[in-house]
């Protein structure tokens, strides 16, 4: 039920341009996001060293899906999970969290924001000698679950279509996913171009500090996470928030694909990519969640569009899908101690 998702071929037109975009459909995911992969993964690790001991405390600093991912799985396997999060997420997240039995801390701008929500986890967990603290920003196991998962069956999609990858995007929480996948595509192919992509309205990465206020929750928190590093990837690609609505409202719309707001973000810039590179390239890029989460936000309003949007010129055209890959499959039989 983790990993192992389907990758779509999403047929557009724009202007005179005919493309496609591959997408990893991981909103497909156990709780409907790309996070479960890493939570699973840091959750393994953690109870084979010996870090997570049975019945031992989950304390996570989160604005959302890993909170979701964290909340399920922990409890899955009997552990109290404890989320601080900001408070201006939406409810939809805070409720997920709490149907899975997990606590959740809100935390203030005033109170710090994201920053205070990753100090406050660790205040609380220095306190309670059986807690577990996943640390997603600066854990390697973060990147190491795309790595081994998401990159290689991403390959190897591709590869039984007859294609090879030309770039890979992807908007930035953490970062796992970018750095992951392009560690894994560019041991294989070094020549495949690696983006990430942020909120023009909060460039984090091309600012280096928290700038300016965003809509594309879930990417583009208030720092560079420490397992980014952008000496290893090409250019940040900028998406504007209201371009990233317009696009997730369209593929919801126009191909029945019910995906989040950074889905729309992450379409753009890939579709910008294969603009650029050409009709024959294979651009890939995921879709990090679905849009249930979103229906109290601005993804279910009416959107203005603006100038230099790319969404309102897109026309869907259809979709393909490639299949998922046995071989890659992570939901076997699994042991947790
Ligand atoms: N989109 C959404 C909706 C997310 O929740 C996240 C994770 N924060 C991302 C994108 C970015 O993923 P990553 O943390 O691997 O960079």
């Amino acid at each position: 039920m983790i990993g192992n998702t389907p990758l779509l071929a999403i047929g557009f037109r724009r202007g005179g341009f005919e493309g496609r975009v591959f997408a990893k459909c991981e909103h497909l995911n156990f709780t409907g996001s790309i996070k479960d992969r890493m939570a699973l993964h840091i959750l393994r690790r953690a109870c084979c060293e010996g870090q997570l001991l049975p019945g031992g405390r989950i304390v996570e600093a989160t604005s959302g899906n890993t909170g979701i991912s964290f909340a399920a799985i922990g409890r899955a396997l009997g552990h109290p999970v404890t989320i601080f999060m900001p408070d201006w997420m939406s409810a939809e997240r805070r409720q997920l969290i709490a149907s899975y039995g997990a606590e959740i801390a809100g935390v203030s701008r005033e109170q710090g924001g994201f920053l205070g929500a990753i100090r406050m986890s660790e205040q609380f967990a220095s306190s309670r000698p059986d807690s577990f603290l996943p640390r997603q920003f600066s854990n390697h196991a973060n990147v190491e679950a795309h790595a081994s998962t998401t990159g290689p069956e991403i390959w190897l999609q591709l590869a039984e279509a007859g294609l090879r990858p030309d770039a890979f995007a992807a908007g930035v929480g953490t970062g796992g996913t970018v750095m992951g996948v392009g560690r894994c595509l560019r041991e294989k192919h070094p020549a495949v171009r690696i983006h990430p992509v942020e909120p023009a309205e909060s460039p984090t990465l091309s600012a280096g500090q928290k700038v300016g206020r965003h809509r594309i929750q879930g990417i583009s928190d208030e720092f560079i996470p420490a397992i980014v590093d952008l000496a290893e990837l090409d250019a940040v690609i900028p998406v504007s928030d209201g371009d990233s609505i317009l696009m997730a409202q369209k593929l919801a719309r126009a191909l029945g694909l019910g995906v989040g707001i950074s889905s729309g973000c992450n379409f753009l810039a890939a579709a910008r990519l294969q603009e650029e590179l050409g009709p024959r390239a294979v651009v890939v890029t995921v879709f990090a969640d679905d849009n249930k989460k979103y229906l109290t936000t601005d993804l279910l309003r009416d959107e203005p569009a603006r100038p230099g949007y790319l969404a309102p010129d897109i026309c869907l055209t259809g979709i393909q899908v490639l299949p998922r890959h046995c071989r890659m499959c992570v939901d076997g039989p699994r042991v947790f101690h």
